[in-house]
């Protein structure tokens, strides 16, 4: 069987961890959280960034940092994870919802300014399978009406747009090092924060509403309770994962860019054909390879490619389903506009095996499996 995803391993994981159990300080905010905190600043140049114990947790602290009013509204996508959507809740704020783009998958850019209110507070974007939003036009967008940009980055970590790395284009940017992540610590993720002026509240959610951060930099001779908060501070014996694979983290990504790029080659032909649709990557975005997806005729196509690929040996899996039809979403959430794009093009997507280390033979196989699925249907 050719699995949907194993998480990445590169070889100096445990050596960090057994390191980390020896040092005695398997607490947060050790050493090796200030190094991958540093590596990240350096490699995304980005102001400031904080581990996290998970990419929901980076959003929620995203939320809490904006101290947006009870009722508030913020602009996102339903084609998303829950995540993006809960933060929301948890800053006090109410979800809108606008329509996709079906060559991206993103928040169509230019379906933003029509859902805009005098409640409006902010914009989250999703970087879906790691390829850039509109973020020209989403910037001019939020400067305009004065909103707080986010980007839910989880899927974008070492990606760009014009060059500039997702997350670091909005106010906050939100990574995540789950195990289907590009770069995993099992559980985790990242803040990045723009500007400084948020750097010390940040820390003090991120320390259970406490001055602690400072305390141990000896900025204060004690620490104290300040605000609210919670407790973000991933253990170190996670971070000593991750350090080990961002120290490898340009071989992981062209790993993945290889596999990528060897999925696109071969289904050329059957796109040709108008048998499937394959990822649009605009010019201004170089991606990371997270994901690798197809989009077929409908929902019955894609159960019976499904179906057909796991007899073949092969798993492969759709996506979100849009939070708009969810419980929580039709309680807590609106959709301005109409769903042209959402709930169509989610039915018809469908990914494939793509990981750190999967080998050109079984991408073959896989394709080859996926070719013979469109073979017999024509027949
Ligand atoms: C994975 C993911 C998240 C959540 O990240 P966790 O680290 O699992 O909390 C949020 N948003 C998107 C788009 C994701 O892909």
């Amino acid at each position: 069987m050719i699995t949907f995803n194993v998480p990445p391993f590169v070889g100096d994981e445990l050596k960090y961890i057994e390191q980390t159990v020896k040092s005695r300080k398997i607490s947060g905010d050790g050493s090796f959280t200030k190094k991958c905190n540093a590596w990240l600043e350096n490699t995304f140049r980005a102001q400031k960034v904080l581990l996290t114990t998970s990419g929901t947790s980076a959003l929620d602290m995203a939320m809490l940092l904006c101290k947006f009013q009870a009722g508030d509204e913020v602009i996102l996508p339903s084609y998303t994870f829950s995540s993006t959507a809960t933060s929301i809740l948890v800053g006090g704020g109410v979800p809108v919802f606008v329509d996709i783009r079906p060559d991206t998958m993103n928040i169509d850019e230019r379906k933003i300014e029509a859902a805009i209110t005098e409640r409006t507070y902010a914009i989250v974007v999703v970087h879906y399978a790691g390829v850039a939003c509109e973020m020209d036009s989403i910037t001019d967008i939020a400067r305009r009406y004065a909103l707080t940009v986010i980007e839910d980055a989880a899927q974008g970590v070492g990606s760009t747009y014009n060059g500039q790395a997702l997350g670091t284009i909005g106010d906050f940017g939100c990574y995540s090092f789950h195990e289907t992540k590009n770069f995993s610590m099992g559980e985790g993720g990242a803040l990045v924060i723009k500007n400084p002026d948020f750097n010390e509240r940040a820390e003090i959610l991120r320390e259970k509403g406490t001055n602690r951060s400072k305390f141990f930099r000896g900025q204060i001779d004690k620490y104290t309770w300040v605000d609210v908060g919670d407790s973000y501070l991933p253990s170190e014996i996670n971070v000593a994962y991750l350090w080990a694979q961002l120290q490898r983290a340009d071989e992981i990504t062209h790993d993945r860019l290889t596999t990528w790029r060897r999925y696109y080659d071969a289904f050329q032909t059957l796109a040709a054909a108008g048998k499937v649709e394959l990822p649009t990557v605009p010019a201004a975005c170089q991606h990371n390879g997270h994901m690798f997806y197809l989009k077929l005729k409908d929902l019955s196509e894609r159960t019976k490619f499904i179906d057909h690929m796991r007899a073949e040996g092969v798993h492969c899996v759709f996506h979100y389903v849009p939070l708009r039809s969810a419980p929580a979403g039709q309680k807590y959430c609106r959709f301005h506009g109409e769903d042209i794009f959402t709930t169509r093009e989610s039915e018809r997507l469908v990914r494939l095996p793509l990981y750190y280390g999967l080998s050109a033979e079984d991408v073959d196989y896989v394709v080859a499996a996926a070719k013979k699925f469109f073979r017999e249907e024509s027949r």
